[in-house]
């Protein structure tokens, strides 16, 4: 059991973190037939392509600031009460227009949803504006500029998520810099279904603080070497990997030997409905399947605070508690 560890998570799409519950309330809601999405309490996708479509399908079920805040409030809380102290939500202002919110209505949704479960719960959150790669470049700057333009007090970081197996992070140099000259945190998706080329890549030219997933680095040994010396810290999510067959199980999952090769390396849940998991299933599986003790949990508790896009009295509050 892991209910006493104190648990931070720096990697989860918000939308992706619907309840099948809640996805089934919101399709009453708005009277839409979800037969296809949704299955007794699991979503119905096969493969990264139609998980991708379940998502979005998934995301159009939420359309006003009150969605939005119900939502960020309903996760925040759902994983306060396994023990989290500390969550960072990957937001997407492109899904949201989709749904025809303005990105200024969806920031102050989850915004306010976010100050409902630190009221409740005590939990802190901050926001990172995610661009989708499948979107192309141009869209990417859009989505940069929007968040260097600090659009709410609690958004902190810029990343991209999306389909990784197309195009390069050269073509997304600039939105990177936009961001960074901003001062947002940078995190980026490489390292899951592609190789260990993909987080070179990505290194090479987002140049962020974290990568999101990154454990496809172990098919590079050299590389290994560089995440460790240079203190890039993985955002991993061994139940997704699991889930999409990036690994076969979990005993095959790198988390370990990355971590034994002095990788800094974090606990994550993706996207946990849609993989069976929860921040508190993740350190559960950290403890049973890598051997994981209650003090390198809370180690990598401590990784995560200490690689938070937060300021550094948040940080310090926050690391105090563990
Ligand atoms: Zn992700």
């Amino acid at each position: 059991m892991t209910a006493h560890i104190p648990k931070a998570e720096l990697h989860c799409h918000i939308e992706g973190a619907v309840s099948t519950a809640l996805a089934q309330a919101q399709a009453e809601k708005y009277d839409v037939d979800i037969s296809r999405l949704i299955d007794g309490d699991r979503f119905l996708w096969h493969d990264f392509t139609s998980f991708l479509a379940a998502y979005d399908q998934t995301a159009g079920l939420f359309r006003s600031e009150e969605d939005y805040a119900l939502l960020a409030q309903t996760y925040l809380e759902s994983i306060a009460e396994e023990g989290a102290i500390y969550s960072e939500i990957f937001v997407s202002p492109d899904h949201a227009r989709n749904a025809g919110l303005s990105p200024d209505a969806y920031l102050n949704g989850l915004g306010e949803g976010m100050r409902r479960a630190r009221e409740t719960c005590g939990i802190e959150g901050r926001i990172i504006i995610t661009c989708v790669r499948h979107f192309g470049s141009d869209q990417a700057v859009d989505v940069a500029r929007y968040a260097a333009s600090r659009p709410h007090a609690l958004v902190t970081g810029f990343g991209m998520g999306g389909e990784e197996r197309m195009g390069s992070h050269a073509d997304f140099t600039t939105a990177f810099d936009i961001a960074r000259d901003a001062g947002l945190g940078i995190t980026t998706h490489a390292g899951e279904l592609a190789g260990a080329e993909s987080v070179r890549d990505a290194l090479e030219h987002a140049r962020p603080a974290r990568i999101g997933h990154g454990v496809r680095a172990i098919e590079d040994p050299a590389l290994v070497a560089q995440l460790a010396d240079t203190g890039i810290v993985l955002e991993a999510c061994p139940g997704s990997n699991v889930s999409l067959s990036i690994f076969d199980n979990f005993a095959s999952h790198p988390f370990r030997a990355l971590r034994d090769a002095g990788v800094k390396i974090t606990l994550n849940s993706d996207d946990p409905p849609f993989f069976d998991t929860t921040l508190g299933k993740e350190y559960a599986v950290a403890q049973s399947a890598f051997g994981m003790s209650d003090a390198e949990l809370v180690h990598t508790t401590r990784t995560a605070l200490e690689a938070a896009f937060v300021d550094d009295e948040t940080r310090q509050a926050l690391i105090a508690k563990l």
